[in-house]
């Protein structure tokens, strides 16, 4: 039997192991520790970032996001609907109603869109996310938010290193937030973090991370807070990790190279877009096809030990979320149905490729 090939398993660089272990020689076994702060300024110096927070996910920074922004009961937060929950849950942690917006040909949110959603339904925030890596049009949503008084938090879980116009993803809004978990491009197993321009909006974070603990030596508490913070060993592992993010990228740039290279003549396949300005990371090869059943796809793929998927399901389409209003939908909806992620781990090689596209072949 040939290896299972997973969609995107960790793949770590060579310090990680060195970097725990200094962590097991200092006891600092500890949501506190050296490395926690090295942690945050190795993010906050790659993404350009001023500061950075690293907690416990990707979906506690988005909540600690939409707490600082003062989200609460009642108040409308718009998200991209073509997304992962994650992204939006935070907004009912907060006792706030979720409003969703379609995407456009980029896949990402619509701009368009966009500026109706906020006529509408005056709202205090946007979640937008860069999908599988590829950056939304970041500074035309940016510059409309910003007109209209609206609160920007970007999800970059999926798109560390992503670049609009030469600058990061996530550097962008009020807030960024990336991931660690297992999945992503670079992990800790689990684990997140928050960025931020305000000095004090990341201190409020990090006071609402730890407990919402007042400064006194006994524990005094005047609000609520919660257990957010990352372990310094998860720390330890996310240093190791920046070391060899741009190749992971370059890697994961490479295999979707590989893909269109190999699949490239199939005009039954269209390709996620890289919008105009933008470098994405690739986090995920993905793909529509024009005709094709992609359950067809996955199913002979499964056959071989080979781990595929289908798009996100948009969030509108989700029974959670069937009372709460949307901005177009048939774009997310199509792609949910006609859409496709393929095998992008950095360890994969060029024969593995070779496989699943000659299985993709076949199924076609
Ligand atoms: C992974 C992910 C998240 C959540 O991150 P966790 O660290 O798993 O909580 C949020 N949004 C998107 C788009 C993601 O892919």
């Amino acid at each position: 039997m040939a290896e299972k090939i997973f969609l995107s398993p960790p793949h770590m660089g060579g310090s990680e192991l060195r970097y725990v272990k200094e962590v097991f020689e200092s006891n600092y076994i500890a949501p506190i520790g050296a490395f926690i702060d090295r942690f945050e300024a190795s993010v906050a110096a790659y993404t350009g970032a001023k500061h950075a927070l690293a907690l416990s996910s990707g979906t506690a920074a988005i909540h600690l996001a939409l707490r600082v922004a003062g989200v609460g009961r009642g108040d409308k937060v718009l998200a991209s609907t073509f997304t992962f929950i994650g992204s939006v849950a935070p907004i009912l942690y907060q006792g706030a109603e979720p409003v969703f917006i379609d995407s456009d040909e980029s896949w990402n949110l619509d701009p368009h869109l966009l500026a109706e959603a906020i006529e509408k339904q005056k709202p205090k925030a946007l979640i937008v996310t860069h999908l599988y890596g590829q950056s939304a049009k970041i500074a035309e949503i940016a510059a409309i938010c910003e007109n209209e008084g609206v609160v920007l938090i970007e999800d970059a879980a999926e798109s560390l290193g992503a670049l609009y116009r030469g600058r990061h993803t996530g550097t962008y809004g009020r807030f960024g937030i990336y991931s660690f978990n297992g999945n992503k491009i670079i992990t800790t197993s689990g684990g997140g973090m928050l960025v931020g321009q305000g000095k004090e909006d990341i201190a409020r974070a990090k006071k609402l991370s730890t407990q919402a603990r007042e400064e006194t030596l006994w524990y005094e508490h005047t609000e609520l807070g919660y257990n957010y913070r990352m372990s310094n060993v998860l720390a330890a592992i996310g240093v190791g990790q920046m070391e060899v993010l741009p190749e992971r990228i370059a890697k994961r740039r490479e295999i979707f190279g590989w893909y269109r290279e190999l699949l490239g003549d199939i005009e039954e396949i269209a390709w996620m877009p890289e919008v105009e300005g933008s470098r994405g990371n690739r986090w995920l090869t993905t793909l529509t096809f024009a005709s094709a059943d992609p359950m067809k796809i996955i199913r002979a793929l499964a056959q071989e030990s080979i781990e595929s998927r289908p798009l996100w399901k948009p969030m509108h389409m989700q029974p959670l979320f069937k009372n709460a209003p949307v901005y177009g939908g048939m774009v997310s909806e199509r792609l949910f149905a006609k859409g496709l992620c393929l095998p992008s781990g950095t360890a994969l090689r060029k024969e593995d490729i070779e496989k699943i596209t000659s299985i993709v072949r076949r199924a076609l």
